[in-house]
């Protein structure tokens, strides 16, 4: 049988199927259950700290209530939680497998990385290339659907997100992921598109954790989400020629300075008017908000998530005005 790993974000999944191993990305594990606070509860229990972010507690739930016996922790790139998270999987009696990106997006640091991992799995770089090109079929078809979202409208911003952020693991089977998109893609070429006079909102910063609710609730309000910063970069949008070059042009691990460069081309390219920004609540990454906030020339909305599933009443009159304050500067742009 196919041994399980876990992984606690995007990883060379390569190096792992190249392994005879079936990725499962923990987040996507969690967030999918029928009751997530029951796995949020396994973690209280065991101790982690009420003011932990619910991804990481989230993801330690679902290792012990899937019973999980190997995981692969990004200890470089991804979450410094992750280094705790490791260590207390190792005393429940979890093998971890430690994987971190380089400091800087290098393709040959990238290359030695990836190459450990292959070695610690019992595989090489060249059959991790061979499943790259296997690959290739899905993350393209990935990307055509996100297209189909910001160019023709036929695709909503929750679908965009759902199937881009489904590529970390590509819901643990990618060869099933790839007929299911194929057929989802035939169906919703047959759909009538989104009317073009709504407005255009990119969506960065981590996945929430109420994702469809937050996009439900923008497209209800004349507005509707035509990018998804890191579920697109999941999908590996820049592949490059290979593995290590695709795994550098992967921005997420690195400095905000990279994304900014990739977030402004996208919002020139798919004629955004306004940003929402969502940070989870206790991640160090939230600080970036400081950054977007200087760089993007944009207008943007904060929104910070915690273990709500739900967008409360603050959170949509804060949506409703943001689209308000857009609509009103469109139209006073549009008369001059
Ligand atoms: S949201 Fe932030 S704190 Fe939580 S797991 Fe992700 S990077 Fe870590």
């Amino acid at each position: 049988m196919m041994k399980t790993i876990g992984i606690t974000t995007t990883i060379p999944i390569e190096c792992l199927i190249a392994a005879g191993c079936r990725p499962v990305d923990l987040n996507n594990l969690f967030i999918s259950h029928q009751n997530p606070s029951q796995l949020l509860d396994i973690a209280e229990r065991a101790g982690f700290p009420l003011n932990t972010c619910t991804w990481i507690k989230g993801i330690y739930g679902a290792c012990i209530k899937h019973r999980l016996e190997t995981v692969i922790c990004v200890t470089g790139g991804d979450c410094s939680n992750t280094l705790m998270l490791m260590e207390v999987l190792k005393l429940k009696g979890i093998k971890t497998i430690p994987f971190a990106y380089p400091a800087s997006p290098n393709p040959e640091a990238m290359q030695q990385e990836m190459e450990k991992l292959c070695r610690t799995l019992g595989t090489s770089m060249k059959d991790a290339e061979e499943v790259r090109q296997k690959l290739a079929k899905p993350r393209s078809l990935t990307l055509e659907l996100d297209r189909m979202t910001w160019e023709d409208g036929s695709t909503t911003g929750f679908e965009n997100h759902i199937w881009l952020v489904s590529t970390s693991d590509f819901n643990q089977d990618y060869l099933r992921f790839t007929r299911e998109i194929e057929t989802f893609i035939i169906d919703a070429h047959r759909r009538t598109p989104f009317s073009s006079d709504r407005l255009r909102i990119g969506y960065i910063g981590v996945p929430p954790v109420f994702a469809n609710p937050l996009y439900s609730f923008v497209e209800e309000n004349n507005a509707r989400v035509v990018y998804n910063e890191i579920q697109r970069q999941f999908a590996m949008p820049c592949s490059g020629t290979n593995l290590s070059q695709q795994y550098s042009n992967y921005t997420y691990p690195y400095d905000t300075a990279g994304r900014v460069r990739d977030i402004s081309r996208q919002i020139k390219l798919r004629r955004i008017d306004g940003v929402i920004h969502y940070v989870q609540s206790f991640c160090h990454r939230a600080i970036s908000d400081i950054i977007f906030r200087t760089e993007l020339g944009i207008p943007i909305l904060t929104l910070e998530g915690g273990s709500d599933y739900n967008i409360n009443q603050h959170l949509k009159t804060r949506i409703e005005a943001f689209i308000d304050m857009l609509e009103r500067s469109k139209i006073e742009k549009g008369k001059n």
